[in-house]
């Protein structure tokens, strides 16, 4: 059976130049960057290559790099180690768990949060943010890109907001990084997130850019990995390959490949609306990033919508893996104001590097007809159109 996968901002496959180029340091360069003899010295300088590959991706220096486990892990650094009990920290009602989680962790630390929140298309107001600023305001995490919507938050004027306020500002950059243009100097911020596994390379890794001058307390204690900012050894093929997919990345971007990604989402948007009736784009209206779409069917549920669509080889999500299995509609719908049965009735689609103009034609070929299928079984669809 043939199989697309648009569910690319769940995790994305790994493109084959990134898996050559991880490969020899699961094997023959199997070193310890930390070791001073020929293997170590090998795997140090593989690091510290890839460290200046990020580093070009986000417009910063390498020193400024910090490798991670992955974006949870970046998150978490940067707000646990920016902040100190005390302090106030400001965020968005839809950011990824990996931030909000770590929020409320610091509540129950002493800390206070305040969790702005979003308007219909789901962008934070930049009033309310310097509304939200308070003498011991030490903080603010607000997203680059939100993972269920794609929407893009006006970041560059956040981080005008925090500078004025003389407040740090941290970025959950973990679905922008590759898929937009990124540079930090201009964003403003203090510290930024990225993920590999979203942007081509494998899971379990990650980076978060720290301004330097800025002082950050570490998560783990041990050796003086990553300039103490992160002990432990390093994970070298992830790195390596993270190194990889950011260069892959800043090529693409450079010779424009986002606006062939945008053309190839928009025609899947537009198709799929064109027809299907009492349907809609969540986030219409705010700049979202290439890859994504996310669509409401009102009267089915997305879960019926997925498990229908995988059964004929199409993998789509509704909103967040991680929060997937779970019956909660989504948190960041329900943040923008949708009513919870159309939260439900969501389903997003997101696209990758692989995905080929042929892959959307499988999509329109098949989601209209699934949809219509559904809604004559849904007796919620059927009261619904006897009452027109
Ligand atoms: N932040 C955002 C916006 C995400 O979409 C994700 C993953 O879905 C994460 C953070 C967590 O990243 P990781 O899976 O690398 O821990």
């Amino acid at each position: 059976m043939r199989r697309v996968y648009l569910d690319n901002n769940a995790t994305s496959p790994l493109l084959p130049e990134v898996f050559g180029a991880m490969r020899p340091y699961f094997a023959e360069r199997f070193g310890n960057a930390s070791s001073i003899h020929h293997h170590g010295q090998e795997t140090r300088a593989a690091v510290e290559n890839a460290r200046e590959s990020v580093a070009g991706l986000l417009g910063c220096r390498a020193s400024e790099i910090v490798f991670t486990s992955g974006g949870t892990e970046s998150d978490n650094l940067a707000v646990a180690g920016l902040v100190a009990p005390g302090d106030h920290v400001i965020t968005s009602s839809i950011e990824h768990h990996a931030v909000l989680h770590a929020c409320k962790h610091l509540e129950e630390t002493g800390c206070e949060v305040t969790y702005l929140p979003v308007g219909g298309c789901g962008l934070v107001d930049p009033g309310d943010l310097r509304r939200a600023l308070r003498p011991n305001t030490r903080l603010i995490s607000i997203m680059m890109a939100n993972n269920e919507t794609g929407v893009l938050q006006p970041v560059e004027e956040i981080g005008r907001i925090a500078a004025e306020a003389g407040v740090l500002f941290h970025t959950d950059a973990v679905q922008a990084a590759g898929k937009v243009p990124i540079d930090v100097a201009r964003i403003g911020c203090h510290a930024l997130s990225i993920s590999g596994h979203k942007m081509h390379a494998p899971q379990g890794v990650g980076a978060l850019y720290v301004k330097k001058g800025t002082r950050i307390q570490p998560l783990f204690h041990g050796g003086r990995h990553e300039r103490s900012r992160r002990a432990g050894t390093e994970n070298v093929p992830g790195i390596v390959a993270l190194g990889k997919a950011a260069q892959l990345a800043k090529e693409a971007l450079d010779r424009g490949d986002d606006k062939k990604m945008i053309a190839l989402r928009d025609r899947l948007e537009r198709g799929i609306l064109a027809q299907v009736d009492e349907a809609g784009v969540n986030g219409d209206g705010a700049p979202r990033v290439p890859s994504t779409t996310n669509l409401y069917f009102d009267h089915i549920d997305g879960e019926a919508i997925v498990i229908a669509l995988d059964l004929k080889g199409l993998a789509v999500s509704t909103g967040a893996a991680c929060s997937s299995g779970a019956v909660e509609p989504s948190h960041v719908l329900l943040a923008m104001g949708l009513r919870p049965d159309r939260a439900r009735a969501s389903v997003r689609f997101s696209l990758g590097r692989q995905t080929t103009a042929d892959d959307i034609d499988f999509a329109l070929a098949l989601v209209p007809e699934t949809i219509a299928r559904l809604r004559e079984l849904s007796p919620v669809y059927r009261r619904a159109a006897l009452s027109h």
